[in-house]
């Protein structure tokens, strides 16, 4: 027998998670967290109780966008994730170190053991949608986690400044390796909107997300423009109460996944 062998390992005996969307990139420092985090406010604004996993261990920066530094609750049942003000529980790197600008000098398969404890020694109650911020990329850390966990699909960010073609073949390879459907694309950092006059500016060159969307035969989820804004919530800890919105199909398509 040659088919590849379901390594799907199984959460925390009393977690209950109905949904699972990984958060991919190509690079870091696209805005995968940044969508993460708004894909989850989207969602708990619908009602839904949402989940993060921070498993961009070497770059954890949930917590802070949330604003949580609570300290991990443990039993002798297994670990709890920290809840937001709004009520989204999340678990990260950063909520496990004593001091959160200590840098995670670990290798891959470390890094790769801390996100399955994360999966199966957390109790993860009543989740309707975990998000997991995935470390950016196509390499062992990223193609492990998904091993790991089974996940529904996927949401791939990217943006102009970057080669998209590229970061979306690979990225499409990998889904079909690991038999996990892509959800569609977020393109962030799209073009800047003139607080003064409205006019909207493609700062890194004309979009093409919509023709690669196509060629991949992918839905486009979301075009979130550069907001200096939107940043400094992030940095203060508030984006659970952003006004910023761009992420509707997206909600819709997460939504149909209940049907
Ligand atoms: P990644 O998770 O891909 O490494 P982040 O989400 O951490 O990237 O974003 C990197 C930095 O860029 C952060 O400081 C974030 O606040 C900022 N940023 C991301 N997207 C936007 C945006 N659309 N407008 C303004 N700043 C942004």
């Amino acid at each position: 027998d040659t088919r590849p062998k379901d390594l799907h390992e199984a959460p925390h005996e009393l977690s209950d998670i109905r949904h699972v969307i990984a958060v991919v990139s190509g690079k870091g420092g696209v805005g995968k967290s940044l969508v993460t985090g708004l894909l989850s406010v989207a969602m708990s604004r619908k009602g839904k109780h949402v989940g993060i996993m921070d498993a961009d261990i070497t770059g954890p920066s949930i917590p802070k966008m949330f604003g949580v530094s609570g300290e991990v609750r443990g039993s002798e049942k297994g670990a709890y994730p920290v809840t937001t003000a709004g009520g989204i529980d999340i678990v990260s790197m950063n909520l496990l170190l004593d001091d959160d600008t200590d840098p995670v000098v670990w290798r891959g398969p470390i890094i790769s053991g801390v996100v399955k404890q994360f999966w199966h020694d957390f109790i993860w109650e009543d989740v309707d949608y975990m998000f997991v911020d995935m470390p950016p990329g196509t390499g062992d850390v990223p193609l492990t986690v998904m091993q790991s966990i089974k996940l529904d699909g996927i949401i791939i960010v990217t943006s102009p400044q970057e080669l998209v073609s590229m970061i979306v073949e690979k990225a499409v390879k990998m889904a079909e390796a690991m038999k996990v459907p892509i959800l569609g694309l977020v393109e962030n950092m799209s073009y800047f909107e003139c607080p003064d006059c409205g006019k909207r500016h493609a700062i890194y060159g004309q979009s093409h997300i919509e023709e690669i969307a196509k060629e991949y035969n992918l839905d486009v989820l979301g075009r979130i423009p550069i907001q200096p804004a939107l940043a400094a919530e992030c940095d203060a800890g508030q984006i659970e109460t952003t006004e910023a919105d761009y992420l509707d199909e997206a909600t819709a398509k997460l939504l149909a996944l209940d049907e």
